[in-house]
C-alpha cells in the first residue's frame, strides 16, 4: 500500500495534516475512523485499517444505520494511520481545506473467511464494526461496469443494530473533543464531558 498520492497531494509545511511518518511493515491492527469532513461540500471519510494504513472512501451523504438506504462512497487515497486522530483545520489553499472532525472511532472484525486484502480485491468487503457511534455489520461493495472504478457502495446489514430511520446529522460531534464542526472551525478548545456527553445523546435517540 502506497502513502505516494497522499503525500503528492499535501505540502506538510502549511497543512496540519500528519506526514506519514515513513514506509512501515503492516501492524496487523483494525482500527477504523469516520471525520466529517466541511469542505467545499460537506461529508464523511471512512476510513478502514488495512495492511499499515487507512483505505479511504468519501461518503457524500455520510454512513448510516439504517439497512434500507445504499450510500454511495467514492475511494480516495489511502491515508496513513496517525491520520486516525486527526482532528483540525485544512487551511484554504490546500488540498481539501475546511474544518475536519473526528466523527467516530473504533475497531473492526473481518467477516467470512478471506482477508481484508482479498475481499478489497474482490471488490466485496464485509465487516463488523465496534465504534462509539457505528456498530454492527456492513459491506463496502464496488459498483462494477463504471468508468472510474472508484465507486463503491456502503451497506448496512440487518441485525441488532440497525435503526431504521437513523439520522447521521443527529451526531455530529467530534467523539475526540465533543465540539460541533463550527466549534472545530473556529478553533475553540474541547468540551469538558464530551464523552458523557456524546452517551447521553445516544441514549436519548433510542
Ligand atoms: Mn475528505
Amino acid at each position: 500500500m502506497s502513502l505516494n498520492e497522499y503525500v503528492r497531494k499535501r505540502s506538510f509545511g502549511s497543512t496540519p495534516e500528519p506526514e506519514p511518518a515513513g514506509p512501515r511493515a503492516s501492524t496487523g491492527g483494525n482500527s477504523f475512523c469516520v471525520q466529517r469532513h466541511d469542505a467545499t461540500r460537506l461529508h464523511y471519510d471512512f476510513r478502514l485499517e488495512v495492511d499499515g494504513t487507512l483505505k479511504s472512501w468519501a461518503i457524500p451523504k455520510g454512513p448510516t444505520l439504517d439497512p434500507t438506504p445504499k450510500r454511495l462512497a467514492a475511494m480516495v487515497e489511502d491515508h496513513p494511520l496517525e491520520y486516525g486522530n486527526f482532528e483540525g483545520n485544512i487551511p484554504k489553499g490546500n488540498y481539501g481545506a475546511g474544518s475536519v472532525m473526528l466523527w467516530d472511532r473504533g475497531t473492526y472484525e473481518t467477516l467470512g473467511d478471506k482477508s481484508p486484502e482479498e475481499q478489497l480485491a474482490r471488490g466485496d468487503f464485509k465487516f463488523k464494526l465496534h465504534g462509539e457511534k457505528l456498530n454492527g455489520e456492513f459491506a463496502i461493495v464496488q459498483m462494477k461496469g463504471r468508468v472510474k472504478g472508484n465507486e463503491w457502495l456502503l451497506l448496512k446489514k440487518k441485525d441488532a443494530e440497525a435503526r431504521p430511520g437513523w439520522d447521521v446529522e443527529q451526531y455530529a460531534y467530534s467523539v475526540s473533543t465533543g465540539r460541533t464542526q463550527e466549534e472545530i472551525a473556529r478553533d475553540l478548545p474541547a468540551r469538558d464531558s464530551a464523552s458523557a456527553m456524546g452517551k447521553k445523546k445516544l441514549r436519548a435517540t433510542r
